[in-house]
């Protein structure tokens, strides 16, 4: 189960301190795409994100940074911002905290940043508590549902048009699950903001 929007419920289940959206009153958006690099994908992410010359924060999973080294140089070339999703993609609920930090480590060595995404959105208190001195942890407050095959592109847009607004922090993913969906969604959303007067800015 997920919520699209500022998921104000399941907030209240969550540990504090994680970041759901930016304040600001600027015509600001923070598109993020996790589970890359992914050949392919990601590659094309970069291609549309530079034909409207929007910036973007890219989650990666450190698996798939040791495989596809070229490529998350790519990211940061581009001008992109990167953070930590784990080495291996693990769900914080079902991972021992010694097993999860180990986890974050291995990915750190291969992703220089101070953000972090749990996968699934999924982080234990402790857990949340240990990293958040390393880490700003960045969640969410406008999710399409890309990665979900029920899920069609025209309805994803909608869910994020319906709750994106100044500040919120869009996700996406470049794997190649939801690259299908994912590939139709990013350019509309960035022209339906950019012609609005929205800037798409790394986190
Ligand atoms: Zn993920």
């Amino acid at each position: 189960m997920y919520f699209s929007g500022a998921p104000g419920l399941l907030k209240l289940f969550m540990p504090s301190g994680l970041v759901w959206q930016i304040p600001t009153k600027d015509k600001s958006l923070y598109l993020t795409f996790d589970d890359g690099p992914v050949p392919g994908v990601t590659e094309e992410v970069l291609s549309v994100l530079k034909d409207f010359d929007a910036k973007a924060t890219f989650f990666c999973v450190g698996d798939n940074v040791q495989k596809y080294p070229e490529i998350y140089k790519k990211i940061l070339e581009a001008g992109h911002s990167t953070g930590n999703h784990t080495f291996h993609h693990l769900n914080g609920w079902k991972t021992s905290d010694e097993e999860y930090f180990e986890d974050v480590k291995q990915c750190a060595e291969l992703v220089d940043s101070k953000l972090f995404r749990p996968p699934y959105g999924r982080i234990t208190r402790s857990q949340a508590g240990y990293l958040s001195k390393k880490y700003k942890i960045i969640m969410w407050s406008a999710l399409g549902g890309d990665f979900d095959p029920k899920v069609s592109a025209e309805k994803c847009i909608e869910n994020i048009l319906k709750s994106a607004r100044e500040g919120s922090i869009i996700v996406l993913h470049d794997n190649q699950k939801s690259a299908q969906t994912m590939l139709r969604v990013l350019p509309q959303v960035l022209k339906y903001y950019s012609d609005k007067g929205f800037q798409f800015l790394p986190l």
